[in-house]
């Protein structure tokens, strides 16, 4: 199974489907547009987020960063008078330092995310979206920043006019990504921002002609007229899209087979150009979250 994935939505749905399948059957897609270098070490947040999620040990809380870790080197930093742009914890550092090193000696994003995973052991595959650099740019009222900036620094506050994922243009999708699509017929794109989280990779050349080619089923991260949690919906209207689960179909386009909806979600089902089915989305427990990772591959085999 693939599933196309950010770091909060979808990783809780990961936890439903990993009830359901062995880790060995799973093959996550992630997105990189939001990695960001902090003092000195290399954050690929939705991977690390991703990572932690398999090896056990993901703060199920904030979902991001290490449960019980420490943050000495952060408050250390901060005592000395550097403020650093992400809450790095002191095991989660680890793993930045660790990837830094694997890719100062040449390896790649993904080769250092698969020896991660191998020291993790970690059975799923976990493939960053692409190799290259590529930014999510946040045009504001008050310019333009990286989603960091914005989401952590600003705490999403200012005003936004556009979202440009800077970088991706003539960026394909990994080797080790197109050999898991072509070895797949169905996808899932979990309940992540369609803009910052799937838009990215969706954006990767040749990306849409491949899942449209295959059967895709999403989870809408937007009931009613809001997203869940998080910037989806400033961000959606910034591009031009309704705030509600259709709009989310519409960021998707024709890749989409099947669109899953919140059983309170009020859209008419008439306006929607796929299958839409109607589930509790709400993954408020392990259960919940299985029940509809369930449905889901029903769905699929259907
Ligand atoms: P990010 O990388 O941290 O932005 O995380 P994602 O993009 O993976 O996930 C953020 C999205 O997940 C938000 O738009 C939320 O609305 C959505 N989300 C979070 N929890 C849930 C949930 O339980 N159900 C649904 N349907 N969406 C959720």
């Amino acid at each position: 199974m693939i599933v196309l994935s950010g770091g909060t939505g979808t990783p809780k749905l990961l936890q439903g489907l990993r009830k359901l399948l062995p880790d060995e059957e799973i093959t996550v897609i992630v997105n990189t547009a939001e990695d960001i270098v902090v003092s000195g070490s290399f954050v690929s947040p939705d991977v690390d987020t991703v990572l932690y999620l398999f090896s056990g040990s993901l703060d199920v809380q904030k979902w991001w960063g290490i449960r019980n870790d420490t943050f000495h080197t952060n408050y250390a930093l901060r005592e000395l008078g550097f403020s650093e742009k992400l809450m790095l914890g002191d095991a989660d550092r680890a793993t930045c330092i660790f990837r830094s090193e694997l890719m100062r000696e040449g390896k790649s994003l993904t080769e250092a995310t698969l020896q991660l995973c191998k020291s993790l052991r970690i059975k799923a595959r976990i493939l960053p979206m692409c190799d290259e650099k590529v930014d999510t740019m946040i045009s504001t009222l008050e310019g333009v920043m990286h989603f960091q900036d914005f989401w952590v620094g600003k705490k999403g506050m200012p005003d936004v006019t556009d979202v440009k994922i800077e970088g991706v243009k003539n960026v394909k999708p990994t080797k080790e990504v197109l050999e898991a699509l072509d070895s797949e017929e169905n996808v899932i794109i979990g309940p992540s921002n369609p803009i910052t989280s799937i838009g990215p990779i969706l954006a990767l050349k040749g990306m849409r002609e491949i899942l449209a080619s295959k059967k895709v089923i999403a989870v809408s991260p937007v009931i009613g007229d809001s997203p869940v949690s998080g910037p989806a919906g400033k961000l959606m209207a910034a591009c031009g899209f309704e705030v509600s689960s259709l709009g989310v179909a519409r960021c998707y386009g024709d890749i989409l087979d099947i669109m899953v909806i919140d059983e309170r979600d009020t859209a008419d089902e008439a306006n929607f150009d796929m299958k839409t089915e109607r589930f509790d989305t709400m993954m408020t427990s392990v259960g919940k979250s299985e029940a509809l990772a369930k449905r889901i591959i029903t769905l699929l085999e259907l």
